[in-house]
């Protein structure tokens, strides 16, 4: 059987096989630069392991305590080597991003600190951590103020607004390098290094925290290494290649990775508790798989880019831009075209493919939420995945794809379902 007889099996007409080849014919370039950047990364990870006398017994399962727990410790130096940090926390028991970033803050700010955002709104779910938004538990509540410094009107750190925001009282300062779900650009490393040396020639003592979900492994530096004092992250994104069921993790100082340990667990207790309860060689194996798996999920989104724009959709960012993270936003105008992408991505997922996505009121939003997931790892967003809310301009969020030839063949169904529903002729 030739490849487009399997795709037609797979429900792909004649036409949309050749207007997708047609596009990828165009971007053997791009994809030879994310092939570079995999392969520097892999490198980088596989030195680390190498380095730190990664062995079998580092996978057995840790209950109780866990204390010395080898395969825990042996992991977390490996992930302080590849961010090039004196030290990391990389844990099962941090449950999500959120938790994570929550952590790293409420760990090192004390009632009467300073925080300042300077790229602007945080992630959503931080507005409940700082206290943007009431909530119980929240930062504010333990007498930590915020102040936030908007990215100018082309996307970029203001820096003399920085300058003036800081005070006696700053402590930290969170920047996001990923837009996550907003329409702003994606932050590059390098410009997240110039803007942290700005800040530490002002106050030199700020502890800088970054927001690195989406990002790692898209560009061949983290912020970390360019004195980033925490990079956080979740492990069901990025650097868990897809394996990791659970867990985040905070790159950074000893200082400040030591805080974190003591709020995390106990203070006193820090490090030295926590079994891994047999999680320990997806946490490795997909650690050793995340460059790749980067690369695949980057072509997929690179891939959609370049076929909406030529469709003529706006598309964020568009065909030709370099990438900083592993979103791509896609703006149909219309509910149904947003409606019919989700369903593609959902119709050719290796789980639940069979399970149509179907517009939704999620708590906390103000318009119906459609998503589509068909993941090994629940919620998992470095596996093929797509969601958008119903509101103009009905933008569709899309990412992931554990493998290129996954997220190629999704992509390609959401097309053939907005040409099945009429919305788009070829
Ligand atoms: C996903 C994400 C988070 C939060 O992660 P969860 O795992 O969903 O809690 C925070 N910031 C950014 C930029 C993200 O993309």
């Amino acid at each position: 059987m030739n490849l487009y007889e399997m795709y037609k099996d797979a429900g792909i007409s004649r036409e949309v096989f050749d207007y997708c080849e047609v596009v990828l014919s165009d971007l053997n370039e791009r994809f030879d630069d994310i092939n570079k950047t995999a392969e520097l990364n892999q490198l980088k990870v596989l030195k680390a392991m190498q380095k730190n006398k990664v062995s079998d017994v580092h996978f057995a399962a840790t209950s109780g305590y866990g204390y010395n727990d080898l395969g825990r410790d042996t992991l977390e130096d490996v992930y302080a080597d590849v961010f090039h940090t004196e030290a990391a926390l990389v844990r099962p028991q941090i449950t999500c991003g959120t938790h994570a970033l929550a952590l790293a803050l409420s760990a090192n700010l004390r009632p009467g600190d300073e925080l300042i955002s300077i790229s602007g709104k945080p992630y959503d779910t931080l507005e409940e951590v700082i206290g943007i938004r009431e909530s119980k538990g929240s930062l504010k509540e333990y007498g930590v103020s915020y102040k936030q410094v908007e990215l100018t009107k082309d996307g970029l750190f203001d820096k003399e607004s920085i300058k003036n925001a800081i005070s006696d009282k700053t402590k930290m300062m969170a920047i996001q390098r990923s837009k996550g779900y907003l329409s702003r650009r994606t932050l590059s490393v390098e410009e997240i290094g110039d803007v942290i040396q700005f800040a530490k020639s002002i106050a030199p003592h700020i502890i800088i925290m970054v927001d690195n979900c989406y990002g790692e492994f898209v560009e061949t530096i983290e912020p970390s290494d360019f004195g980033a004092d925490m990079t956080v992250g979740s492990l069901i994104k990025n650097p868990g290649g897809g394996l990791a069921p659970i867990g985040g993790y905070i790159a950074g100082t000893k200082e400040c990775i030591e805080n974190c340990a003591y709020r995390l667990t106990a203070p006193g207790l820090g490090k030295e508790v926590g079994a891994t309860l047999g999680l320990m060689q997806s946490f490795y194996q997909g650690f050793f798989m995340a460059p790749e798996v980067t690369a695949g999920a980057l072509k997929g989104a690179i891939f959609a880019a370049n076929l909406y724009e030529k469709l003529g959709f706006k598309v964020v960012p568009d065909g030709k831009e370099p990438r900083y993270d592993i979103i791509q936003a896609i703006e149909f105008g219309a509910p149904e075209g947003l409606i019919e992408f989700c369903k593609g991505i959902q119709s050719a997922a290796p789980v639940d493919s069979y399970v149509t996505p179907e517009p939704w009121d999620m708590p906390g939003y103000d318009a119906k939420v459609i998503m589509a997931a068909g993941a090994f790892v629940q919620g998992s967003s470095i596996e093929l995945s797509a969601d958008g809310p119903l509101k103009p301009p009905y933008t569709a969020y899309f990412q992931g794809g554990l493998t290129w030839h996954h997220a190629k063949y999704g992509i390609m169904m959401t097309l053939q379902n907005l040409v099945n529903a009429g919305i788009v002729k070829l």
